[in-house]
Protein backbone atom coordinates (compact mmCIF):
# COMPACT_ATOMS: atom_id res chain seq x y z
CA UNK A 1 0.00 0.00 0.00
CA UNK A 2 1.28 2.99 -0.95
CA UNK A 3 1.86 6.45 1.41
CA UNK A 4 1.58 8.96 -1.09
CA UNK A 5 -1.50 11.35 -0.07
CA UNK A 6 -4.27 11.40 -2.28
CA UNK A 7 -4.31 14.07 -5.02
CA UNK A 8 -7.06 16.84 -5.85
CA UNK A 9 -7.96 15.82 -9.46
CA UNK A 10 -7.08 18.42 -11.53
CA UNK A 11 -10.00 20.38 -13.88
CA UNK A 12 -8.03 20.71 -17.26
CA UNK A 13 -10.33 23.92 -17.94
CA UNK A 14 -8.55 25.33 -15.05
CA UNK A 15 -6.02 26.51 -18.16
CA UNK A 16 -8.61 28.62 -19.46
CA UNK A 17 -9.46 29.83 -16.03
CA UNK A 18 -6.47 31.40 -15.22
CA UNK A 19 -5.90 33.63 -19.06
CA UNK A 20 -9.59 34.73 -18.80
CA UNK A 21 -8.69 35.81 -15.08
CA UNK A 22 -5.48 37.66 -15.96
CA UNK A 23 -6.89 39.15 -19.27
CA UNK A 24 -9.57 41.15 -16.86
CA UNK A 25 -7.32 42.20 -14.73
CA UNK A 26 -4.99 43.31 -17.50
CA UNK A 27 -7.88 44.96 -18.84
CA UNK A 28 -8.87 47.25 -16.34
CA UNK A 29 -5.24 48.03 -15.65
CA UNK A 30 -5.10 49.37 -19.02
CA UNK A 31 -8.56 50.93 -18.94
CA UNK A 32 -7.52 52.92 -15.33
CA UNK A 33 -4.48 54.77 -17.33
CA UNK A 34 -6.67 55.38 -20.45
CA UNK A 35 -8.59 58.86 -19.71
CA UNK A 36 -10.88 57.95 -22.26
CA UNK A 37 -12.26 54.88 -20.21
CA UNK A 38 -14.11 54.45 -17.48
CA UNK A 39 -13.44 52.31 -14.64
CA UNK A 40 -16.13 51.55 -11.93
CA UNK A 41 -15.07 49.29 -8.58
CA UNK A 42 -18.61 47.18 -7.75
CA UNK A 43 -19.44 44.94 -5.09
CA UNK A 44 -19.61 40.74 -6.04
CA UNK A 45 -23.82 41.30 -5.87
CA UNK A 46 -23.82 44.81 -7.20
CA UNK A 47 -25.20 46.00 -10.31
CA UNK A 48 -22.78 44.82 -12.77
CA UNK A 49 -24.70 44.34 -15.71
CA UNK A 50 -25.67 48.15 -15.42
CA UNK A 51 -22.49 49.37 -15.02
CA UNK A 52 -21.46 47.19 -17.95
CA UNK A 53 -24.37 49.07 -20.29
CA UNK A 54 -22.60 52.71 -19.67
CA UNK A 55 -19.49 51.11 -20.45
CA UNK A 56 -17.41 50.69 -17.44
CA UNK A 57 -14.83 47.97 -17.36
CA UNK A 58 -15.64 46.87 -13.81
CA UNK A 59 -13.73 46.11 -10.55
CA UNK A 60 -14.41 43.76 -7.76
CA UNK A 61 -12.58 44.53 -4.57
CA UNK A 62 -13.68 41.52 -2.63
CA UNK A 63 -12.28 39.28 -5.65
CA UNK A 64 -8.98 40.78 -5.30
CA UNK A 65 -9.29 40.46 -0.98
CA UNK A 66 -9.88 36.76 -1.34
CA UNK A 67 -6.61 36.93 -3.77
CA UNK A 68 -5.00 38.41 -0.24
CA UNK A 69 -6.75 35.52 1.72
CA UNK A 70 -5.38 32.59 -0.40
CA UNK A 71 -1.98 33.62 -0.78
CA UNK A 72 -2.01 34.27 2.84
CA UNK A 73 -1.11 37.96 2.92
CA UNK A 74 -4.39 39.36 4.88
CA UNK A 75 -3.42 38.68 8.24
CA UNK A 76 -0.23 41.20 7.50
CA UNK A 77 -2.68 43.94 6.23
CA UNK A 78 -5.51 43.87 8.44
CA UNK A 79 -3.43 45.18 11.61
CA UNK A 80 -3.07 48.54 9.66
CA UNK A 81 -5.96 49.40 8.86
CA UNK A 82 -7.63 48.60 12.55
CA UNK A 83 -4.85 50.74 13.27
CA UNK A 84 -6.89 53.52 11.22
CA UNK A 85 -9.83 52.68 13.21
CA UNK A 86 -11.16 49.92 11.31
CA UNK A 87 -12.43 46.70 13.76
CA UNK A 88 -10.55 44.11 14.10
CA UNK A 89 -14.12 42.38 14.03
CA UNK A 90 -15.28 44.17 11.26
CA UNK A 91 -14.83 42.27 7.48
CA UNK A 92 -11.62 41.05 7.54
CA UNK A 93 -12.24 42.08 3.03
CA UNK A 94 -12.65 45.31 3.92
CA UNK A 95 -9.77 45.31 6.68
CA UNK A 96 -7.26 43.17 4.45
CA UNK A 97 -7.78 45.06 1.74
CA UNK A 98 -7.30 48.56 2.77
CA UNK A 99 -4.89 47.69 4.85
CA UNK A 100 -2.51 46.19 2.12
CA UNK A 101 -3.44 49.41 0.21
CA UNK A 102 -2.13 51.32 2.77
CA UNK A 103 1.14 49.69 2.31
CA UNK A 104 1.27 49.62 -1.13
CA UNK A 105 0.51 46.15 -1.63
CA UNK A 106 -1.27 44.09 -4.23
CA UNK A 107 -1.14 40.62 -5.13
CA UNK A 108 -1.50 41.48 -8.64
CA UNK A 109 1.97 42.68 -9.08
CA UNK A 110 3.21 39.22 -8.57
CA UNK A 111 0.69 37.61 -10.76
CA UNK A 112 0.06 39.99 -13.87
CA UNK A 113 3.11 43.00 -13.33
CA UNK A 114 0.38 45.31 -12.76
CA UNK A 115 1.45 48.04 -10.18
CA UNK A 116 -1.34 48.86 -7.93
CA UNK A 117 -5.27 48.53 -8.06
CA UNK A 118 -7.14 50.34 -10.41
CA UNK A 119 -8.25 53.88 -9.58
CA UNK A 120 -12.16 54.04 -10.09
CA UNK A 121 -14.08 56.93 -11.96
CA UNK A 122 -16.45 55.52 -9.66
CA UNK A 123 -17.69 53.18 -6.58
CA UNK A 124 -20.42 51.50 -6.96
CA UNK A 125 -22.35 48.93 -3.43
CA UNK A 126 -25.19 47.00 -2.92
CA UNK A 127 -25.96 46.63 0.74
CA UNK A 128 -27.70 43.20 0.17
CA UNK A 129 -24.58 41.72 1.22
CA UNK A 130 -23.88 43.58 4.05
CA UNK A 131 -23.29 47.16 5.39
CA UNK A 132 -19.06 46.16 5.51
CA UNK A 133 -18.96 47.06 1.77
CA UNK A 134 -20.67 50.49 1.92
CA UNK A 135 -17.96 51.47 4.36
CA UNK A 136 -15.20 50.04 2.53
CA UNK A 137 -16.27 51.21 -0.76
CA UNK A 138 -16.88 55.43 0.87
CA UNK A 139 -12.82 54.32 1.94
CA UNK A 140 -11.73 54.93 -0.96
CA UNK A 141 -14.01 57.19 -1.92
CA UNK A 142 -12.41 59.45 0.07
CA UNK A 143 -9.11 58.35 -0.22
CA UNK A 144 -9.48 59.23 -4.24
CA UNK A 145 -11.99 61.72 -3.68
CA UNK A 146 -14.41 60.18 -6.42
CA UNK A 147 -18.38 59.53 -5.88
CA UNK A 148 -19.99 56.35 -4.03
CA UNK A 149 -23.15 55.30 -4.92
CA UNK A 150 -25.12 52.61 -3.60
CA UNK A 151 -27.94 50.70 -3.70
CA UNK A 152 -29.76 49.89 -0.14
CA UNK A 153 -31.31 46.47 0.08
CA UNK A 154 -34.01 45.50 2.68
CA UNK A 155 -33.30 42.40 5.19
CA UNK A 156 -34.19 39.66 6.74
CA UNK A 157 -36.99 38.97 3.80
CA UNK A 158 -39.69 36.46 3.38
CA UNK A 159 -41.61 36.51 0.31
CA UNK A 160 -39.78 38.38 -2.25
CA UNK A 161 -42.72 41.38 -2.97
CA UNK A 162 -43.65 43.36 -5.83
CA UNK A 163 -43.03 46.29 -3.41
CA UNK A 164 -39.76 44.87 -2.63
CA UNK A 165 -39.07 44.70 -6.36
CA UNK A 166 -40.28 48.23 -7.23
CA UNK A 167 -38.36 49.88 -4.32
CA UNK A 168 -34.83 48.60 -5.64
CA UNK A 169 -35.65 48.75 -9.29
CA UNK A 170 -36.23 52.52 -8.49
CA UNK A 171 -33.53 52.75 -7.00
CA UNK A 172 -31.51 51.10 -9.76
CA UNK A 173 -32.91 53.93 -12.03
CA UNK A 174 -31.89 57.07 -10.07
CA UNK A 175 -28.75 55.23 -9.96
CA UNK A 176 -28.32 55.17 -13.80
CA UNK A 177 -28.95 58.86 -14.06
CA UNK A 178 -25.91 59.25 -11.20
CA UNK A 179 -23.96 57.13 -13.56
CA UNK A 180 -24.77 59.17 -17.00
CA UNK A 181 -23.18 62.16 -14.68
CA UNK A 182 -19.79 60.40 -15.11
CA UNK A 183 -20.03 58.21 -17.99
CA UNK A 184 -23.08 59.85 -20.50
CA UNK A 185 -26.04 57.92 -21.73
CA UNK A 186 -26.60 54.33 -20.84
CA UNK A 187 -26.61 52.08 -23.66
CA UNK A 188 -30.13 50.56 -23.08
CA UNK A 189 -28.67 47.62 -26.33
CA UNK A 190 -25.14 47.15 -24.25
CA UNK A 191 -27.37 46.80 -21.11
CA UNK A 192 -29.64 44.31 -21.96
CA UNK A 193 -27.09 42.27 -23.79
CA UNK A 194 -25.81 42.21 -20.41
CA UNK A 195 -27.79 41.10 -18.49
CA UNK A 196 -28.72 37.88 -21.13
CA UNK A 197 -25.18 37.08 -20.80
CA UNK A 198 -24.87 37.35 -16.84
CA UNK A 199 -28.21 34.89 -17.24
CA UNK A 200 -26.76 32.63 -19.20
CA UNK A 201 -23.57 32.74 -17.59
CA UNK A 202 -25.73 31.91 -14.14
CA UNK A 203 -27.40 28.99 -15.98
CA UNK A 204 -24.48 27.20 -16.94
CA UNK A 205 -22.51 28.09 -13.48
CA UNK A 206 -25.80 26.57 -11.77
CA UNK A 207 -25.23 23.07 -14.01
CA UNK A 208 -21.52 23.25 -13.41
CA UNK A 209 -22.47 23.46 -9.65
CA UNK A 210 -25.44 20.28 -9.88
CA UNK A 211 -22.26 18.28 -11.55
CA UNK A 212 -21.67 17.43 -7.61
CA UNK A 213 -25.27 16.30 -7.40
CA UNK A 214 -24.01 13.30 -9.27
CA UNK A 215 -22.88 10.17 -6.89
CA UNK A 216 -19.19 10.01 -7.20
CA UNK A 217 -19.59 14.03 -7.41
CA UNK A 218 -17.64 15.60 -10.35
CA UNK A 219 -16.68 18.56 -8.26
CA UNK A 220 -16.10 19.74 -4.73
CA UNK A 221 -16.62 22.68 -2.40
CA UNK A 222 -12.53 23.64 -2.92
CA UNK A 223 -12.88 23.49 -6.62
CA UNK A 224 -16.46 25.44 -6.72
CA UNK A 225 -14.30 28.49 -4.58
CA UNK A 226 -11.87 28.90 -7.69
CA UNK A 227 -14.05 28.05 -10.64
CA UNK A 228 -16.70 30.80 -9.27
CA UNK A 229 -14.23 33.48 -10.43
CA UNK A 230 -15.93 34.02 -14.07
CA UNK A 231 -19.90 34.22 -12.40
CA UNK A 232 -18.39 36.64 -10.24
CA UNK A 233 -16.03 39.03 -11.97
CA UNK A 234 -16.86 38.15 -15.31
CA UNK A 235 -20.83 37.68 -16.03
CA UNK A 236 -22.25 40.17 -17.91
CA UNK A 237 -19.56 39.19 -20.63
CA UNK A 238 -18.93 36.15 -23.26
CA UNK A 239 -15.65 35.29 -21.94
CA UNK A 240 -17.72 33.93 -18.86
CA UNK A 241 -20.22 32.07 -21.03
CA UNK A 242 -17.92 30.13 -23.32
CA UNK A 243 -15.62 29.74 -19.72
CA UNK A 244 -18.78 28.04 -18.57
CA UNK A 245 -19.60 26.01 -21.37
CA UNK A 246 -16.18 24.39 -21.87
CA UNK A 247 -16.42 23.61 -17.94
CA UNK A 248 -19.44 22.27 -17.96
CA UNK A 249 -18.88 19.56 -20.73
CA UNK A 250 -15.44 18.92 -18.97
CA UNK A 251 -17.63 17.70 -15.87
CA UNK A 252 -20.37 16.42 -17.42
CA UNK A 253 -17.89 13.44 -18.96
CA UNK A 254 -16.58 13.13 -15.42
CA UNK A 255 -20.18 12.46 -14.31
CA UNK A 256 -20.74 10.23 -17.50
CA UNK A 257 -17.47 8.41 -17.20
CA UNK A 258 -18.35 8.00 -13.54
CA UNK A 259 -15.38 9.80 -12.45
CA UNK A 260 -15.14 10.94 -8.32
CA UNK A 261 -13.60 14.11 -7.64
CA UNK A 262 -12.66 12.34 -4.41
CA UNK A 263 -11.32 8.66 -5.03
CA UNK A 264 -13.76 6.12 -3.40
CA UNK A 265 -16.41 8.83 -1.79
CA UNK A 266 -17.44 7.59 1.38
CA UNK A 267 -19.31 10.98 2.92
CA UNK A 268 -20.23 13.71 1.02
CA UNK A 269 -20.99 17.21 2.90
CA UNK A 270 -23.02 21.10 2.48
CA UNK A 271 -20.39 23.70 3.61
CA UNK A 272 -22.37 26.23 4.99
CA UNK A 273 -20.45 29.93 5.44
CA UNK A 274 -17.47 31.44 3.52
CA UNK A 275 -13.93 29.79 2.48
CA UNK A 276 -11.46 29.98 4.64
CA UNK A 277 -9.12 31.40 2.19
CA UNK A 278 -5.81 31.19 3.25
CA UNK A 279 -6.61 27.35 4.30
CA UNK A 280 -8.31 25.77 0.83
CA UNK A 281 -5.25 23.51 0.08
CA UNK A 282 -5.07 21.80 3.91
CA UNK A 283 -9.08 21.68 3.93
CA UNK A 284 -9.11 20.06 0.90
CA UNK A 285 -6.35 17.96 1.32
CA UNK A 286 -8.05 16.60 4.68
CA UNK A 287 -11.18 15.91 3.42
CA UNK A 288 -9.73 13.58 0.46
CA UNK A 289 -7.84 11.91 2.79
CA UNK A 290 -10.69 11.01 4.34
CA UNK A 291 -12.68 10.32 1.26
CA UNK A 292 -15.22 12.94 2.11
CA UNK A 293 -16.63 14.93 -0.42
CA UNK A 294 -17.87 18.61 0.04
CA UNK A 295 -20.36 18.38 -2.58
CA UNK A 296 -22.16 21.76 -2.28
CA UNK A 297 -22.29 24.78 -0.86
CA UNK A 298 -24.45 28.07 -0.15
CA UNK A 299 -21.44 30.45 -0.66
CA UNK A 300 -20.67 29.08 -4.57
CA UNK A 301 -24.26 28.70 -5.72
CA UNK A 302 -24.79 32.96 -4.43
CA UNK A 303 -23.96 33.73 -7.85
CA UNK A 304 -26.87 32.16 -9.84
CA UNK A 305 -29.08 34.85 -10.97
CA UNK A 306 -31.48 33.21 -12.95
CA UNK A 307 -33.90 35.86 -12.72
CA UNK A 308 -32.18 38.22 -14.92
CA UNK A 309 -34.10 38.91 -18.03
CA UNK A 310 -32.95 40.96 -20.83
CA UNK A 311 -36.69 41.90 -21.77
CA UNK A 312 -37.26 43.79 -18.03
CA UNK A 313 -33.40 44.74 -17.44
CA UNK A 314 -34.10 47.25 -13.94
CA UNK A 315 -36.98 44.52 -12.58
CA UNK A 316 -35.66 41.57 -13.80
CA UNK A 317 -32.09 42.90 -11.83
CA UNK A 318 -34.00 44.11 -8.48
CA UNK A 319 -35.43 40.48 -8.46
CA UNK A 320 -32.33 38.93 -9.03
CA UNK A 321 -30.14 40.38 -6.18
CA UNK A 322 -32.93 40.82 -3.69
CA UNK A 323 -33.98 37.26 -3.96
CA UNK A 324 -30.54 36.54 -2.87
CA UNK A 325 -29.65 33.70 0.06
CA UNK A 326 -28.28 36.03 2.27
CA UNK A 327 -30.56 38.65 2.27
CA UNK A 328 -33.53 36.35 3.51
CA UNK A 329 -34.90 35.90 6.69
CA UNK A 330 -33.68 32.39 8.70
CA UNK A 331 -37.00 30.82 7.58
CA UNK A 332 -36.07 31.06 3.89
CA UNK A 333 -32.80 30.19 4.16
CA UNK A 334 -33.36 26.94 6.44
CA UNK A 335 -35.73 25.73 3.40
CA UNK A 336 -33.35 26.39 0.96
CA UNK A 337 -30.33 24.49 2.85
CA UNK A 338 -32.65 21.21 3.79
CA UNK A 339 -33.38 21.32 -0.03
CA UNK A 340 -29.86 21.64 -0.74
CA UNK A 341 -29.40 18.68 1.35
CA UNK A 342 -31.96 16.76 -0.30
CA UNK A 343 -30.95 17.23 -3.78
CA UNK A 344 -27.02 17.13 -2.87
CA UNK A 345 -27.86 13.61 -0.86
CA UNK A 346 -25.62 14.77 2.12
CA UNK A 347 -24.64 13.26 5.41
CA UNK A 348 -23.90 15.99 7.11
CA UNK A 349 -22.99 19.47 7.54
CA UNK A 350 -20.27 21.73 7.96
CA UNK A 351 -20.85 25.66 9.09
CA UNK A 352 -17.82 27.97 9.00
CA UNK A 353 -18.55 30.50 11.92
CA UNK A 354 -16.89 33.24 10.60
CA UNK A 355 -15.51 35.96 13.16
CA UNK A 356 -15.40 39.21 11.12
CA UNK A 357 -18.64 38.17 8.63
CA UNK A 358 -21.98 37.43 10.94
CA UNK A 359 -24.02 37.67 7.32
CA UNK A 360 -22.26 35.14 6.09
CA UNK A 361 -22.32 32.66 9.65
CA UNK A 362 -25.48 31.48 10.29
CA UNK A 363 -25.34 28.54 12.91
CA UNK A 364 -25.05 31.20 15.69
CA UNK A 365 -29.29 31.39 16.58
CA UNK A 366 -29.88 27.69 16.51
CA UNK A 367 -29.75 26.92 13.23
CA UNK A 368 -27.68 24.20 13.04
CA UNK A 369 -29.76 22.32 15.53
CA UNK A 370 -32.71 23.16 13.65
CA UNK A 371 -31.65 21.79 9.93
CA UNK A 372 -29.76 18.74 11.28
CA UNK A 373 -32.76 17.50 13.07
CA UNK A 374 -35.04 18.10 10.18
CA UNK A 375 -32.55 17.04 7.17
CA UNK A 376 -31.11 14.00 9.76
CA UNK A 377 -27.67 15.18 9.13
CA UNK A 378 -25.27 16.15 11.76
CA UNK A 379 -23.66 19.42 12.21
CA UNK A 380 -19.86 20.31 12.76
CA UNK A 381 -19.41 24.27 13.56
CA UNK A 382 -15.66 25.66 12.40
CA UNK A 383 -14.63 28.45 13.95
CA UNK A 384 -12.77 31.05 11.60
CA UNK A 385 -12.93 33.67 9.37
CA UNK A 386 -12.06 34.52 5.43
CA UNK A 387 -9.40 36.07 5.87
CA UNK A 388 -7.93 36.66 9.50
CA UNK A 389 -6.41 33.77 9.95
CA UNK A 390 -5.68 34.85 13.50
CA UNK A 391 -9.31 33.58 14.42
CA UNK A 392 -8.86 29.95 13.15
CA UNK A 393 -7.27 26.96 15.08
CA UNK A 394 -5.99 24.46 12.52
CA UNK A 395 -5.03 22.08 14.54
CA UNK A 396 -8.44 22.20 16.30
CA UNK A 397 -9.72 22.02 12.93
CA UNK A 398 -8.26 18.97 12.06
CA UNK A 399 -8.98 17.35 14.92
CA UNK A 400 -12.84 18.57 15.01
CA UNK A 401 -13.47 17.49 11.62
CA UNK A 402 -11.73 13.77 12.28
CA UNK A 403 -13.94 13.36 15.06
CA UNK A 404 -16.87 14.41 12.76
CA UNK A 405 -16.17 11.98 9.94
CA UNK A 406 -15.69 9.47 12.68
CA UNK A 407 -19.09 9.99 13.83
CA UNK A 408 -20.38 9.85 10.66
CA UNK A 409 -19.17 6.63 9.62
CA UNK A 410 -20.42 5.25 13.10
CA UNK A 411 -23.60 6.55 11.30
S1 LIG B 1 -20.68 39.60 3.21
FE1 LIG B 1 -19.15 39.24 4.77
S2 LIG B 1 -17.25 38.83 3.66
FE2 LIG B 1 -18.69 39.76 2.22
S3 LIG B 1 -18.17 41.92 2.29
FE3 LIG B 1 -19.84 41.59 3.77
S4 LIG B 1 -18.85 41.20 5.76
FE4 LIG B 1 -17.31 41.02 4.12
Amino acid sequence: MSDAKPEAKKIATAKTFKKIMADHFLQIDAAAADSKRKVAWCTSVGPAELLQGFGFEVYYPENHSAILGTIRKATDYIPYANAAGYSPEICSYLTADVGAYMQGFTPLTRAYGIKAVPRPDVLVYNTNQCRDVQDWFKWYAREWQVPCLGIETHRNIGVVTKEHVDSIAGQLRNLAKELEKIAGPLDMDKFKESVGLSRRCSELWEKVLRTGTARPSAITFFDGTIHMGPAVVLRGMQVAVDYYEQLLEELNKRVDDKVAAVEGERFRLYWEGMPIWGKLRPLSEQFLELQTCVVASTYCNSWIFNQLDPDQPFESMARAYTELFIVRSDDVKEDYIAKMCDDYHVDGIVYHDAKTCPANSNCRYGMAQRLSERCNAPNLVINGDLNDLRCYSEEQTRTNIEAFIEQLAQG
